[in-house]
C-alpha cells in the first residue's frame, strides 16, 4: 500500500509540503559548494520554526539548533545537557538526468541522482516535527540539524569540521541516513563497526626514455613496465592482505603510446583502493609504493606515485548503531543488522571520526515505486522515492528523542 498521500502517521500532515519541497529541490539541483539556493531554502525553513540558524558553515553548510527544555542548565551532578547532531547532505551530481518527470532537473548536467534532495527534505521535516512536539515529549537538550554541502567527492563534512562544527555546535553523538534502493521500502539496516569503505585514489606515472620500437635496447620500456605493474598491483590484496580483511584494488585507467612503431616515454595508470580498516589501508599503500619501486628497478624506468586518501571508512559505534536500529523498529520499519558493509564511501565518515554515531540505510526500493522500480544510486534515471519521506522524518525524530534521553556526557 502506498504511504501517500493519505499517510495517517504522526507526520502525515507535513507530507504534502515536504513532497513539494523535495521535488522543487530535485528540479533545481546544485553541485558541491554551489548549494546557495538549497541552503537558502533550508535556512528559511528552519528560521520559520524559531530555530537558531547559522549559515556559511563549511562554505554553503547550514546548522539549525532546536533547544528543548531548559537545555542551558546543568544538572545537580554538574553534567551539561545532552546534544545530538542529525545530518543531511544537500548536493547533486554532475550527471545528465534521463528520467521524465514533471520535476526533472531544470539544469542540464546536474541531477539529484543520489537522493540528497530527499535527505534534505526529511531533515527539514524532522525539524518541523520536533519543533512542535518536543515540549509535549518532555525533551531536554539541543538538537543540531546539520545540512552539509559537497558530499559527492569534495568532503563538505570535513570542511564543516575544520570550520569548527563541533566546537560551535557540540554534539554528544551524530546520526545520518542514506536512502538505499537495494532495500525494499519500509526496511532499514545498519551495523556496528564499518558500514561504508575508505576510498583512496592512486595515479602512477611510469617513465622511460622513449624511442624506436625496433630498438628496445635503447630505452627502458615504459609500456611493458606499466603492464607488469598492473599485474603486480592486482596481487596486493590477495597476497599481502590478511584474508580476514576486506579490500579492493582496481586499476581503472591506463594511458600511453600513440603509434605502432614508437615506444612511449611515459605511461599513466590510475585506480582506486577501498578498505575498512586503517591498518589494511596503510599496508596497501605501502605495498603499492614498494611494487612501483620494484618494477622501476627491474625495468630501468622511474615510477612516480601519487596516492591520495579521499574519504575514510564510515565506522559506526556499537551503542549508537543499536540506538539507530531500535529507533527504526520503534517507528515501524523492518530493522535488521546489515550483514555486510558496502564498498562505496561516504563523507559522514569524517563526522564519525570525531563523534560517536551511526549511519542508517533506509530502504526505498520496489513496491509501489512506479513501474520502473528503483534505479541505483547515481543512475541517470534515479529518483528519490517520496514514500520514504515520512519514514525518514520519523526515524530522525525518534533518534533525537532517544539520544537526548540517554545519560549525559560529562
Ligand atoms: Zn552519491
Ligand atoms: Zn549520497
Amino acid at each position: 500500500m502506498p504511504l501517500l498521500p493519505n499517510d495517517a502517521s504522526p507526520v502525515g500532515d507535513l507530507l504534502p509540503d515536504l513532497i513539494s519541497l523535495r521535488r522543487d529541490l530535485h528540479a533545481h539541483p546544485e553541485l558541491a559548494y554551489e548549494e546557495r539556493r538549497t541552503a537558502g531554502i533550508v535556512a528559511s525553513a528552519l528560521r520559520l520554526l524559531g530555530l537558531e540558524v547559522c549559515e556559511g558553515v563549511g562554505g554553503t553548510g547550514v546548522v539549525g539548533t532546536l533547544h528543548c527544555g531548559d537545555s542551558a542548565v546543568s544538572d545537580p551532578q554538574g553534567q551539561r545537557s545532552r546534544s545530538v547532531g542529525l545530518r543531511a547532505d544537500m548536493d547533486a551530481l554532475p550527471l545528465v538526468e534521463l528520467g521524465q518527470r514533471p520535476y526533472t532537473s531544470r539544469h542540464a548536467g546536474k541531477h539529484h541522482g543520489c537522493g540528497h534532495d530527499g535527505h534534505t527534505a526529511m531533515l527539514i521535516g524532522a525539524a518541523r516535527q520536533l519543533a512542535r512536539t518536543h515540549r509535549a515529549l518532555g525533551l531536554t537538550g539541543s538538537v543540531h540539524f546539520i545540512f552539509q554541502p559537497a558530499e559527492e567527492g569534495l568532503a563538505g563534512a570535513a570542511r564543516m569540521i575544520e570550520e569548527g562544527l563541533f566546537e560551535r555546535f557540540p554534539c554528544d553523538s551524530v546520526y545520518a541516513l542514506h536512502n538505499w534502493p537495494d532495500l525494499p521500502l519500509g526496511h532499514a539496516q545498519t551495523r556496528a563497526g564499518p558500514i561504508m569503505a575508505a576510498a583512496d585514489r592512486f595515479d602512477l606515472t611510469v617513465r622511460g626514455k622513449g624511442g624506436h620500437a625496433a630498438q628496445p635496447h635503447h630505452t627502458p620500456d615504459a609500456l611493458l613496465a606499466a603492464s607488469q605493474l598492473v599485474v603486480q598491483l592486482n596481487t596486493i590484496v590477495s597476497r599481502r592482505i590478511d584474508p580476514n580483511e576486506s579490500a579492493v584494488l582496481s586499476v581503472t585507467r591506463m594511458e600511453g603510446g600513440h603509434s605502432h612503431n614508437v615506444l612511449p616515454a611515459e605511461v599513466k595508470i590510475t585506480g582506486t583502493v577501498r578498505s575498512f580498516d586503517a591498518d589494511t589501508q596503510d599496508r596497501i599503500e605501502a605495498a603499492l609504493r614498494d611494487t612501483a619501486q620494484g618494477i622501476a628497478l627491474a625495468s630501468g624506468t622511474t615510477v612516480a606515485v601519487n596516492y591520495q586518501r579521499y574519504y575514510p571508512a564510515t565506522i559506526n559505534t556499537a551503542a549508537e548503531a543499536a540506538l539507530a536500529l531500535d529507533a527504526a523498529e520503534a517507528v515501524g520499519l523492518q530493522a535488521r543488522m546489515a550483514p555486510r558493509a558496502a564498498f562505496t564511501s561516504e563523507d559522514f565518515a569524517f563526522m564519525l571520526q570525531r563523534k560517536p554515531g551511526a549511519y542508517l540505510w533506509l530502504g526505498q526500493g520496489g513496491g509501489d515505486f512506479g513501474s520502473e522500480g528503483s534505479f541505483a544510486l547515481h543512475h541517470p534515471c534515479y529518483d528519490f522515492n517520496d514514500e520514504a519521506l515520512p519514514l525518514g522524518v520519523r526515524w530522525f525524530c525518534e533518534v533525537a528523542a532517544r539520544a537526548l534521553a540517554r545519560p549525559a556526557v560529562v
